[in-house]
């Protein structure tokens, strides 16, 4: 086969491939392997093109004992890292290199990893409060009625802790499991907005805030999952309540075209007058246990999941959150829904 075969025969492959000749230099590579490892390189001895000395090892390897073998190669694209598997193997009398990427795999393992991470310290920190306040009450405070009263108080308060990211956590799980299942229920939004006030009215009244909504005069229904709805008005609601204050609105607009949703949707905007958010945090809000202050959010009983679970169901209704924010000038949450998904 002529060298410019052997090229051609590489370009036909999907992965980026090069080919090491007898005398240990790159007889070819496609575009694939010039994007990846640069340009200039056919006619080079290999130990001075690829410069990763564990691929190198590897390619020697492969040619003292011509056994097959594969070895992780990183690469910087742009802002990120690239990991690749580069598959070595004996092809005639030379070395055939291709690379498969293993970027998206790589990013799932370390999302899978911190995830895990992240839920055990969430779920340690109340628990080995429980287990401190247990101790106590087994050993010092056996036979002191005050101190167990009280510490059974806090106990609760532990424990319901761990519940409420329990069922965040299960929430979480569900909706990701039904996210390629189309809703197919009717959804009036001013009457579900309606009830989620009516279900808020305890814990509104306790910080002393006023949820104010006018409903149109006549239904506005959309095409839902009318519980998962709900739970998005009960996440951002709350969280109103709970970071605001003072009075929350919720305006409901009928829109013929919102621009992220390409066509007709329903806005609505659920404002605050609290204390804002920098906008530098605005981008990561909706990541899983990302809060601004984590003090602040355990204080109010958060778990860091609300908004996480707020964006999975909105994208299954293939609308959208949009959040503006000011620090002294309160937020607005604005759902985007559309009137019709195709
Ligand atoms: P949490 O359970 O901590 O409330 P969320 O996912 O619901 O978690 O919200 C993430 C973070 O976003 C919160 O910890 C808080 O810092 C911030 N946040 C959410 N809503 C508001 C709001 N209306 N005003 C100010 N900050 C908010």
């Amino acid at each position: 086969m002529t060298e410019s075969e052997l090229g051609e025969l590489l370009e036909a492959l999907p992965l980026p491939a090069l080919l090491i000749g007898p005398r240990e230099r790159i007889l070819a590579m496609n575009a694939n392997a010039s994007g990846l490892l640069g340009q200039g390189l056919v006619g080079r001895h290999y130990v001075a093109a690829l410069r990763q000395p564990a691929l190198i090892d590897t390619i020697e390897g492969v040619g003292r004992d011509r056994l097959t073998r594969n070895v992780d190669y990183t690469s910087h694209d742009g802002d990120r890292d690239m990991i690749w598997a580069a598959n070595v193997a004996v092809a005639g009398a030379g070395i055939l290199v291709s690379f498969e990427d293993r970027t998206l795999a790589a990013e799932a393992g370390q999302m899978r990893r911190d995830f895990v991470a992240n839920v055990s310290h969430e779920l340690r920190t109340p628990l080995t409060a429980l287990m401190g306040y247990i101790e106590t009450l087994q050993g010092p405070a056996r036979n002191d009625q005050v101190a167990r009263d009280r510490f059974l108080a806090t106990m609760a308060g532990e424990a319901n802790r761990m519940n409420r990211l329990v069922q965040d956590l299960l929430s979480l799980s569900r909706v990701e499991a039904a996210a390629r299942v189309k809703p197919t229920e009717e959804v009036d939004l001013p009457s579900l907005i309606q009830q989620v006030k009516a279900l808020l009215g305890t814990i509104s009244a306790e910080r002393e805030t006023r949820i104010e909504f006018v409903p149109p005069p006549d239904p506005v229904v959309v095409p839902g999952d009318n519980d998962q709805l709900r739970q998005v008005f009960v996440n951002l609601l709350e969280n109103a309540i709970k970071y605001g204050g003072g009075t929350v609105t919720v305006d409901l607009t009928v829109d013929p075209h919102i621009r992220e949703l390409r066509g007709p949707g329903v806005r609505i905007d659920i404002t605050d007058n609290g204390a804002g958010i920098d906008p530098l945090h605005l981008p990561r809000l909706t990541q899983r246990f990302y809060r601004v202050d984590t003090h602040r959010s355990r204080e109010v009983g958060g778990t860091g999941l609300g908004l996480a679970i707020v964006k999975h169901i909105l994208s299954r209704h293939r609308g959208r959150l949009r959040i503006s924010s000011e620090i002294g000038q309160g937020s607005c949450f604005s759902v985007l829904l559309p009137t019709k998904t195709a």
